[in-house]
């Protein structure tokens, strides 16, 4: 093992389904920050999403394996999925930490969306002591940093794809095509398992 400290990106999202905007932004943030590694965590039950019905974890956490399993450097954990009850980054965070060890340097990275939102996060002192914050730029969204803490916090441009899971969820749902918007193994996942359509439920 190299005796400097591994450097991992950590993209939380409810990943339903995972797309490109996704992807880019993780690989983006890794070429700036030279990561070793980014670790896609998809989230158990997101607190801040329970006005909707979110599809079943493991539907998520397997379309986010297929659409990260082409790069070597992109991961997926389970952290989220596998804790019961809602989920918290700040657990997330310290389960990371408890598996990575106490040399390596988290990034987390966040779309101008919810960084917006950050300031609610529980325990936010916390949160940016056990991480470096990235947000990253996305169409229609601010890229706000009003009342965060300017130390622990980079602010990256990115190619703006006008991408959203709530978009291709509509767009299944309305028979529109979501190829190209989501890894094709992806639409092939989605397609199998009939999700997104509200006759299935
Ligand atoms: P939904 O439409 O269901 O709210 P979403 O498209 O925002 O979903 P999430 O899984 O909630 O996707 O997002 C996970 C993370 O990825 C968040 O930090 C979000 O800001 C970021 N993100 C999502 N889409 C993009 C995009 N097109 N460009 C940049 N960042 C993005």
């Amino acid at each position: 093992m190299s005796l400097s400290s591994r450097r991992v990106g950590v993209m939380g999202g409810t990943f339903d389904p995972i797309h490109h905007g996704h992807l880019v932004a993780a690989s983006e943030v890794a070429a700036k920050f030279a990561l070793d590694e980014v670790v896609f965590v998809p989230t158990g039950r997101p607190y801040q999403k329970s006005m909707r019905e979110v599809t079943p974890p493991e539907h998520r956490y397997l379309m986010t394996v297929i659409a990260t399993a082409s790069n070597p450097r992109f991961t997926v954990s389970r952290v989220d999925v596998d804790r019961p009850g809602d989920t918290y980054t700040i657990d997330t965070l310290r389960d990371l930490r408890a598996e990575y060890g106490e040399t390596a340097e988290l990034f987390f990275i966040t779309g101008a969306d919810a960084l917006a939102q950050i300031m609610t996060w529980k325990d936010l002192d916390e949160l940016f002591s056990m991480a470096h914050f990235v947000g990253v730029t996305r169409p229609g969204h601010e890229l706000v940093v009003d009342g965060l803490p300017t130390e622990g916090l980079s602010l990256l441009q990115i190619p703006a794809l006008a991408i959203s899971s709530t978009d291709c969820r509509a767009r299944v749902e309305d028979d529109l095509p979501v190829w190209y918007l989501v890894p094709d193994g992806v639409v092939q996942y989605i397609a199998k398992h009939e999700l997104y359509r509200s006759e299935h439920g």
